[in-house]
């Protein structure tokens, strides 16, 4: 967790605040931190007498972003599994260093790492110069499977993966991450096929809650998400309804991730770089995956957002601000879009009562924007300034 420098009062002004929870912007706010967690907000009134002020005329200053989705490992480049390979761990550590600080530099305060090699993601929580980290380690993969160089390959029996979910445990992990289908990083495997049957998935729910952690399956495929579900997972990353032809889910399907009160996490967020494009497969297929979120949203799913940041040149570690653009496609309004990255998020992680609300006792990570984040989505893409631990980024 962020470390608490032992930091005087500061103040820091802006036009308006979103606090995490509401819908409308409140004018004219004073949030004042101190000692890395904000003690006390104000509005349409002065700063406390003597304390700095950091004035931002004309921003919206909001809850840090929580990302639920990032890869620290991949390093956001054309080829990132090779660019990985050719890292020994203290390559890879400098290179995850980097992608932390510009996830930062973009207003993410706080990510969850659903995958890297040798729990080195671990290594980096609670550094200060990096945003608050929870961490899988090695996503549980079936041989050959989807993403089996990170290293996290179990064999396909029920006390191979009660093993491997117990040594995540030990190692200190704040998540297990199975991966439930193949995926499109990994050639060789099939995004249409589960890769764990539902038994051998409900006995890594059961051993992963055995020792109080949660259990997020990454799941593609058809036969993965209905896997996924009989399992009892927490939560379902992507959960694209991949099919060989196309992406397509029945109303039963979403019937009973509803009741599950599954978390689905949507993979959002991608930015436009002039000459890349993000692969074709997938683009061809998002209109239908979209539409699959909105009739899951509509009839009550409980929707998350992940970028899966790192793992392509378009989709860099701070893409989260372009995610409430596309929530609003699938039915969110843009009060909804904004609580989805903040408060909601800080839910997911168990992290509500320090993250993902401007409030009193709260951890100070704030990020300001220049304009509206409500009325302009792209208000998100101008960053005034951001702050973790109540210190300034940068
Ligand atoms: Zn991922």
């Amino acid at each position: 967790m962020a470390a608490n420098p032992a930091s005087g009062p500061v103040a820091v002004r802006g036009s308006w605040l979103f606090d995490g929870t509401g819908s409308p912007l409140i004018a004219d706010p004073v949030v004042v931190v101190a000692g890395g967690v904000i003690t006390g907000i104000g509005f349409a009134g002065p700063a406390p007498a003597g304390v700095p002020v950091i004035d931002l005329p004309g921003a919206t200053l909001l809850p840090g972003l929580i990302d639920l989705h990032v890869h620290l490992a991949f390093d956001a480049g054309p080829d990132p599994v090779a660019a990985l390979a050719d890292r020994d761990d203290d390559a890879a550590l400098a290179a995850m260093v980097l992608a932390g600080r510009n996830a930062l530099r973009g207003g993410v305060t706080t990510v969850r790492d659903l995958g890297d090699r040798g729990y080195l993601a671990l290594q980096l929580r609670g550094r200060p110069d990096l945003p608050t980290i929870l961490a899988a380690g090695p996503p549980l993969t079936t041989p050959g499977g989807h993403c089996y160089y990170l290293g996290g390959v179990v064999e396909p029996t029920e006390p191979a993966i009660r093993r491997a979910v117990a040594e995540h445990a030990d190692r200190g992990v704040d998540v297990v991450k199975v991966m439930a289908s193949g995926g499109t990083l990994t050639p060789g495997t099939r995004q249409e096929l589960a890769q764990f049957d539902a038994a051998l998935l409900r006995a890594a729910v059961d051993e992963a809650h055995r020792r109080g952690l949660p259990l997020v399956a990454h799941a593609h495929a058809v036969p993965a998400i209905d896997n996924a579900v009989a399992a009892g997972v927490d939560g379902i990353e992507h959960c694209s309804f991949w099919t060989a032809g196309g992406n397509a889910a029945s109303d039963e399907q979403i019937a009973a991730i509803v009741a599950a009160g599954i978390f689905v996490g949507a993979t959002l967020g991608q930015v436009s770089i002039p000459g890349v494009a993000p692969p074709a497969e997938v683009m061809r297929r998002l209109p239908q995956i979209i539409d699959i979120h909105r009739r899951l949203y509509a009839a009550g799913a409980r929707t998350v957002v992940g970028t899966d940041g790192g793992i392509g040149p378009t989709k860099p570690h701070d893409v989260l601000r372009t995610a409430p653009d596309m929530l609003r496609g699938i039915g969110f309004s843009p009060a909804e879009a904004l609580r989805t990255i903040t408060s909601v998020a800080a839910g997911v992680l168990g992290l509500d009562r320090r993250k993902g609300t401007l409030a009193v006792g709260h951890d100070a990570d704030l990020l300001a924007v220049d304009g509206d984040p409500l009325a302009d989505p792209t208000a998100l893409q101008r960053v005034r300034q951001v702050f973790i631990g109540g210190r300034p980024v940068r």
